[in-house]
């Protein structure tokens, strides 16, 4: 194939700006997928993904455009996931592209993440189209939008397309800019020693590993020994092929081309996303530049409801691990759940994604304890230890003082919610740093705040507070020390470590109060009393009790109404599914969550 025929890029922009409409348009347009085949946001395959309308996993896909000047392209699409917390995958996607397309919502401006995104891109070297969507939308500000665009991000926008993803209108613009302004992959020699990037990888039950790679340079085809450059592993390639978005075997792949290659691999650790794959024969000198690693900033126990499933969550967590390399855990134990692992999270929305993924991919029924970040303690004997489990807290006594993560937040905001988002800040222990003026209607909130009140809540109340306006994105700034305290809850006396958590001493009253409250909702009854407490070391702070029940609601009913007495039967049963027998106590699912559901 042409070099210079061949354009990778991928599409980047805020959440809900469009992105994965306008793939959907694209691929219409180049008749990559049949009218009748078309389905709402096609690159976003999982099931997740469809009923949240948000894209996690990056998806590549082929496909041919014949442009007005008649040539024939090949054009490798990228789709990348718009949240805050999967940030970390559109780097990896934009590695493997030469040119991004950032979309703009002409109705919301330039949001934080657009920003963010912008960011990743530049880093990458790539050449940045703007597109400005949704002007089918009467509230649409085109003008405004594109003064926002060159002001903020000072990208030129003299020819941005002015497109609705939704209806397609000019979105043939949009393919026109990406052949004119996006360059041809370079340096793309088919002779040279083989180098491709590892940007993703999935599990096939029939073909293993599948590795998604973007071939830098040297050629690749079925037969050839490859060798993973960071772990010297040595496979023969099996398959070899594209995503059209249907899997198409093409047998090799060349220098400038995206597809996915597969080599009978089982040992999942032997794959790295970021790592390079040479030829086991003629091995190119050096690897591509990878990836950072980026570290989890929350951390949450997830435990099998059911015990005997413990060896089948394990190799599904394995599995996700392939093409989530962001996801780390290790084994855990809790007197309350028995065997776990804790899992490491890049934020709350990345854990409740792997939850679910786990649950309806796996067929697991789990239960997640609230989520912690890493606590630096110092101790009286000047040990540093890091905890990222609060059950792991070791006695007060012991302990000379405790740091906390601390985050740089920048909330973009229109002008009328400061006010509202600055208390919100301060209710969360931010620090006050500095309010920008980006026009004469947005600002930049910037707060130094605890990562922890970040994971609780904060993404809802933002968003509530602005009427859906602000966004929000945050990097770590370091350690700090702060008043923390351990509040523990105990059921019937017994101490529950799964709900142990780590708190802000100013709010360990008012949550200990809160979530005996609540859990008191939650619990059913049973037929002995139940004492709630919070507790600070041996010391309680609230305190409620569950009374007995009295009388089995299933001897009220008369003894003729047998289907109604199964019917009952069978929702205590679904009711019991998600119950957890903790000491004598039965604990509902439910309860778990509204630790993190706490104000
Ligand atoms: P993403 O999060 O960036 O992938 O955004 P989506 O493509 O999922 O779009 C978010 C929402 O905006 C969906 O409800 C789309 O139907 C809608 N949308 C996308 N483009 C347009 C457009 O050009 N006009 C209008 N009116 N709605 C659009
Ligand atoms: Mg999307």
């Amino acid at each position: 194939m042409e070099k210079k025929a061949i354009r990778n890029f991928s599409i980047i922009a805020h959440i809900d700006h469009g992105k994965s409409t306008l793939a959907d348009r694209i691929l219409e347009l180049t008749n990559t997928v049949e009218k009748r085949e078309m389905q709402n946001q096609i690159l976003d395959s999982m099931a997740i993904e469809r009923e949240r309308g948000i894209t996690i996993k990056l998806n590549s896909v082929r496909l041919k455009y014949h442009a007005k000047n008649g040539e024939d392209f090949i054009f490798h699409l990228i789709d990348t996931p718009g949240h805050v917390d999967f940030s970390y995958e559109v780097s990896r996607s934009l590695a493997a592209c030469e040119g991004a397309i950032l979309v703009v919502d002409a109705t919301q401006g330039v949001e934080a993440q657009t920003l963010a995104n912008v960011y990743l891109a530049l880093e990458n070297d790539l050449e940045i189209i703007p597109v400005i969507n949704k002007v089918d939308l009467p509230s649409a500000d085109v003008e405004r939008t594109k003064q926002e665009i060159e002001q903020v991000i000072g990208l030129d926008c003299q020819d941005a397309p002015l497109i609705s993803a939704k209806t397609g209108l000019n979105v043939e613009d949009v393919l026109e800019a990406i052949i004119n302004k996006i360059p041809s992959p370079q340096n793309a020699d088919n002779n040279a020693p083989l180098r491709a990037l590892i940007f993703d990888n999935y599990y096939d039950p029939y073909l293993g590993v599948v590795m998604s790679v973007r071939v830098r340079e040297g050629r690749l085809k079925v037969g050839d020994k490859i060798k993973l450059m960071a772990t010297e592993a040595v496979y023969e390639v099996t398959e070899v092929g594209i995503k059209t978005p249907k899997v198409v075997k093409t047998g090799f792949l060349e220098a400038g081309e995206v597809g996915w290659v597969a080599a009978s691999i089982k040992t999942i650790k032997d794959i790295h996303v970021g790592d390079t794959i040479t030829l086991a024969e003629n091995p190119a000198s050096k690897p591509l530049e990878g990836y950072k690693k980026i570290k989890p900033m929350v951390y949450s126990g997830f435990y099998p409801l059911d015990t005997t499933k413990y060896p089948d969550f394990k190799e599904a967590l394995e599995k996700i691990e392939l093409s989530d390399s962001a996801l780390v855990y290790e084994p855990e134990t809790s007197q309350a759940l028995g065997f776990g692992f804790r899992v490491g999270f890049l934020g709350l929305l990345h854990m409740e994604v792997i939850q679910e993924r786990l649950e309806r991919e796996y067929n697991l029924d789990l239960i997640a304890t609230a989520p912690s970040v890493i606590y630096r303690l110092t101790l009286t004997n000047g040990e540093v230890i890091e905890i990222d489990n609060p059950a792991k807290m070791p006695n007060s006594q012991t302990i000379a003082k405790i740091e906390e993560p601390f985050v740089l937040v920048k909330i973009m905001t229109p002008e009328e919610h400061v006010g509202d988002l600055m208390q919100l800040c301060q209710n969360k222990l931010g620090v006050y740093r500095d309010l920008e003026v980006v026009d004469d209607q947005r600002r930049i909130l910037i707060y130094e705040m605890p990562l922890a009140e970040i994971i609780f809540d904060f993404f809802n109340k933002l968003k509530s507070i602005s009427k859906g306006y602000a966004s929000f994105e945050y990097d770590l700034i370091g350690y700090r020390v702060s008043n923390l305290v351990k509040l523990d809850i105990l059921l019937n006396s017994d101490l529950v470590d799964a709900f142990s958590m780590i708190v802000n001493k100013k709010f360990a009253y008012q949550r200990g109060q809160v979530l005996t409250k609540k859990l008191k909702t939650l619990l059913p009854r049973q037929n002995f009393e139940v004492p709630i407490q919070a507790a600070i070391g041996n010391k309680v702070i609230a305190r409620e009790t569950i009374k007995a029940y009295r009388k089995d609601v299933i001897w009220k009913l008369h003894a003729a109404d047998i289907s109604r007495k199964k019917k009952l039967f069978e929702k205590q049963k679904a009711g019991k599914k998600r119950m957890k027998e903790i000491g004598n106590v039965e604990v509902p699912q439910e309860a778990f969550i509204a630790v993190l559901k706490l104000d």
